[in-house]
């Protein structure tokens, strides 16, 4: 018999979305659907989660623990029983913490399961053992620091309220291939009330290709096209006075500035027509209901996070927080306040741990002093939910660090990833079918509860139950590795008065919508002052904004073209797979079929490309080799690669990260995946 038991997805996508699983057996699912009566899902998931019994029943999944026996980075093992692996760990941890002390040793996560306790629990390892802590910058953080300088805290409108807008800006965001459900509510607002849907992107992908207004600018000049249509909003008096006056700390130096920043000196910058520019400000400021949906794509640049700061300007001039269905939305970080002292140990947590940039893993294990913040060398890992070898930008350097002989490496992963093949000690883990948690929505406002549906595969073991288990053997004390999952997930819940874990998980989510007046800042910005600031305080968001402008403006700080690497390289998400996850489902591999570098046809003359050829693409980090397509939607000098594709996939075993740069993007770090400069060429 096929039961339908709720869940929810645990990838690195801010829709969480509230599922509905197959399960056909107990150790078997069918079709994953999304829940229909979840009023954000409404019963639509992506293609790749819909078919998850690709990936949970895939013969390549690790199956038991292995130590290894080869040479490192040759990738040989030999099967080792749990108790032995937990003992061999936690003896090298005690003996690397001893030898350095206990921030020699570094428990590393990132977004492969994005759960409160399955990838968060692991703070309660660094908290009470004072290893080291990290900082979890390589997604979010330009976006999140430009968002913070003007608006203030992670918060906004119910992006449900596109459906009641009359036009949706989606800004630098992709979600046809990557977040769907938003285009369930923008093909509401389209068909029930004729909204425009407008694109900003900086090459045409499969959402410009659906928009009434699209807008395919050059990569890194998003600023410039926001401060120009402010400047087009003062120029024309439909900036709301009144709005700026109450809310914002707009003055007559803020105006004068942007006021300079006009459609002819952004048309430059943006490689936009006037017109084109003008044309859109005017329909912005002419249109009471406008929400612009900021994406991540466009801030992954070392100006990444003036240009959101700069968007964000839009609706503060626009007056448009003020309507229903109007606004702008980023991501719902600040939302939840949830009591998590005993799921992360945050009584335990001493504040003078070092704290390392997730990041820039390859400065911190290649010994760069900056990356390790005057403390010891690293010389022992954990690594959960993270294929680093591979998603890490510089990633030869990455390699360099992860291969070092006095490392000692614990990987605990569903699949034999880049990563894995560098273990000293690789652990078999469980995917979320297998185990309960909760997933914060950051794309809408619900936190949704994914209860286990399936039985455990083969020996694979929870994050939850290895950070337990090691716990205990390193002397760990605290409640939180005496308690399962669910127990944790239920304490935070109670403590948070938000009900059990038993109530969140038979409704599916847990409701955490703000009232309209709240959401839309309209009592106040989160801000010293109540004001959103055109006059952002960066110097109180991160140690690296020297170079970033005091108002609202383009920020000449990215990795620019020159005549030795004249093209600049974009590396967007592909549709089917999500990072490395899904890199190894059948479907995922047969839609993208194989690295390929889009090339505007004028370059590729200009280059002679021959039709199917392939061609070399570097820089002074490293080469890669692929085939190209020409592709006209994208500016001349602009070159896409879609998708990260497992280093195996590459001749030469590495991949396109190790083109990206490891820099700290201004002002907090992250990495600026989609500003670099490379030399293009045919391959022989
Ligand atoms: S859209 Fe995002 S959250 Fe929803 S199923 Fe797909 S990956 Fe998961």
């Amino acid at each position: 018999m096929v039961e339908r038991i709720r869940s929810a997805c645990p990838h690195d996508c801010p829709s969480a979305c509230a599922l509905e699983v197959e399960r056909i057996a107990p150790d078997r699912i069918g079709r994953v659907h999304g829940a229909r009566d979840n009023p954000y899902t409404q019963g639509v998931v992506c293609a790749k989660v819909a078919r998850y019994a690709e990936r949970v029943h895939h013969p390549d999944r690790l199956t038991r623990p292995q130590r290894r026996v080869g040479a490192k980075g040759e990738g040989a093992f030999a099967p080792v029983s749990w108790d032995d692996a937990l003992d061999e760990i936690a003896e090298a941890f005690t003996q690397a913490a001893q030898r350095h002390g206990s921030e020699t040793v570094w428990p590393y996560h990132s977004g492969g399961t994005m759960g409160l306790v399955q990838r968060w629990g692991i703070d309660r390892l660094r908290h009470t053992m004072r290893y080291s802590r990290q900082k979890t910058t390589i997604c979010i953080t330009p976006a999140e620091s430009g968002w913070r300088a003007g608006v203030g805290a992670l918060t906004g409108p119910d992006p449900r309220e596109m459906a009641e807008a009359d036009l949706i800006i989606v800004w630098g965001g992709n979600p046809v291939s990557t977040q769907v459900n938003q285009m369930t509510h923008i093909q509401r607002a389209r068909k029930s009330r004729g909204a425009k849907l407008a694109v900003v992107d900086c090459y045409r992908t499969p959402t410009v290709e659906q928009a009434d207004i699209p807008i395919v600018l050059r990569p890194g000049s998003d600023a410039a096209l926001a401060c120009a249509m402010m400047c087009v909003m003062l120029e024309d008096g439909t900036a709301d006075r009144d709005f700026l006056a109450r809310l914002t700390d707009f003055d007559p130096e803020v105006e004068r500035h942007l006021r300079g920043r006009t459609p002819a000196w952004a048309a430059k910058i943006t490689g936009l027509t006037e017109a084109t520019i003008r044309d859109f400000a005017r329909l912005y400021a002419g249109t009471e209901r406008a929400f612009i949906r900021l994406g991540f794509g466009f801030t992954r640049s070392r100006n990444g996070a003036a240009a959101m700061h700069a968007v964000t300007g839009l609706p503060a001039v626009g007056g448009k927080w003020r309507h229903q269905g109007g606004g702008a939305f980023f991501v719902n970080l600040d939302n939840w306040k949830l009591d998590l002292s005993t799921a992360y140990a945050l009584d335990r947590l001493d504040p003078d741990t070092r704290v390392l940039d997730q990041s820039r893993i390859g400065a911190v294990l290649t010994g760069q002093p900056d990356a390790l913040a005057g403390g010891p060398p690293v010389t022992a890992m954990l690594m959960q939910n993270a294929n680093s070898a591979n998603v890490a930008p510089d990633s030869r350097t990455v390699r360099r660090g992860l291969t070092r002989d006095d490392l000692f490496v614990v990987v605990h992963e569903q699949f034999p990833t880049a990563t894995a093949q560098l273990a000293d000690v690789l652990l078999p883990a469980a995917v979320f079918l297998e185990y309960d948690d909760l997933y914060y929505g950051l794309g809408h406002t619900m936190l949704t509860a994914g209860q286990r549906v399936l039985d455990r595969y083969a020996e694979s073991w929870t994050n939850h139950e290895v950070i337990c288990a090691l716990g205990k053997r390193l002397g760990a004390d605290h409640p939180g590795f005496d308690m399962s999952a669910a127990e944790l997930l239920d304490t935070t819940l109670r403590a948070s008065g938000r009900g059990s874990w038993a109530e969140a998980a038979e409704r599916g989510w847990v409701d955490f919508t703000a009232p309209f007046e709240e959401a839309h800042f309209l009592e106040g910005f989160p801000q010293p002052g109540g004001r959103f600031r055109f006059k952002p305080d960066w110097a109180a968001l991160g140690p690296y904004y020297a170079d970033l402008p005091e108002m609202p403006d383009y920020a000449d700080i990215v990795e620019r073209a020159d005549d030795a690497h004249p093209f600049r390289l974009v590396a967007p998400p592909a549709r089917t797979f999500l990072n490395t996850s899904f890199t190894e489902t059948p479907s995922s591999r047969a839609r993208e079929k194989h690295p390929t570098a889009l090339v505007h046809p004028m370059d590729a003359e200009r280059l002679g490309l021959g039709e199917g050829a392939r061609v070399r693409m570097g820089n002074g980090r490293g080469e890669v080799d692929m085939l190209w397509r020409s592709f006209e939607g994208l500016q001349p000098g602009t070159v896409v690669v879609e998708g990260i594709w497992p280093n195996s996939d590459w001749t030469g075993g590495m991949g396109i990260n190790q083109l990206i740069g490891g820099d700290p993007v201004p002002p907090a770090g992250g990495v600026a995946f989609h500003d670099t400069a490379v030399w293009l060429r045919g391959s022989n």
